[in-house]
C-alpha cells in the first residue's frame, strides 16, 4: 500500500492566469534487490530497511530523486551521465556510501524551473 511520504504545492500567477501544481511523493516498501529506486513521484524502498537506522538517509536520498525528476522531467535519463544524479555507490550494504551521497547528489537550484509536475491546474 503506497504511503504519502511528502507533498508540495506551488502557485504561479501570470498575466494569463494562475496555475497550481501539486507534487505528492508516494512511498512503497518493496523487496526489490536495491535499497531504493525512484520513478517520478514514486519511491520504491527496500522493505527490510523500513525499521533500519538508515531509513531516513535512504528516504532523503530517494526524495532528492523526486526533486531531480520534477526539475529535469524525462531528461533526467539523458543527463544523468553528466550530472551527479546518484551521488555515489549505494548498493545494498553500501551504507557509508549512501551517507556520502546524500551530501554530493546533484540537487536542482531553487531558481531552477520545474519541467514536470504530478498535477497542474490552470485557471
Ligand atoms: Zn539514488
Amino acid at each position: 500500500m503506497p504511503e504519502l511520504y511528502g507533498w508540495e504545492v506551488g502557485i504561479q500567477a501570470t498575466s494569463e492566469g494562475i496555475s497550481v501544481s501539486i507534487d505528492p511523493a508516494f512511498l512503497i516498501w518493496t523487496y526489490l534487490p536495491e535499497n531504493g529506486m525512484t520513478f517520478g513521484n514514486v519511491i520504491l524502498a527496500h522493505a527490510p530497511l523500513r525499521e533500519n537506522g538508515y531509513r531516513n538517509l535512504l528516504l532523503a536520498h530517494e526524495f532528492t530523486h523526486v526533486k531531480q525528476f520534477q526539475s529535469l522531467g524525462v531528461w533526467i535519463y539523458l543527463v544523468s551521465p553528466f550530472l551527479n544524479i546518484e551521488g555515489g555507490d549505494h548498493e545494498l550494504g553500501g551504507w557509508i556510501g549512501l551517507q556520502e551521497c546524500t551530501t554530493t547528489t546533484w540537487e536542482p537550484p531553487d531558481e531552477w524551473p520545474a519541467l514536470w509536475h504530478f498535477l497542474t491546474l490552470s485557471f
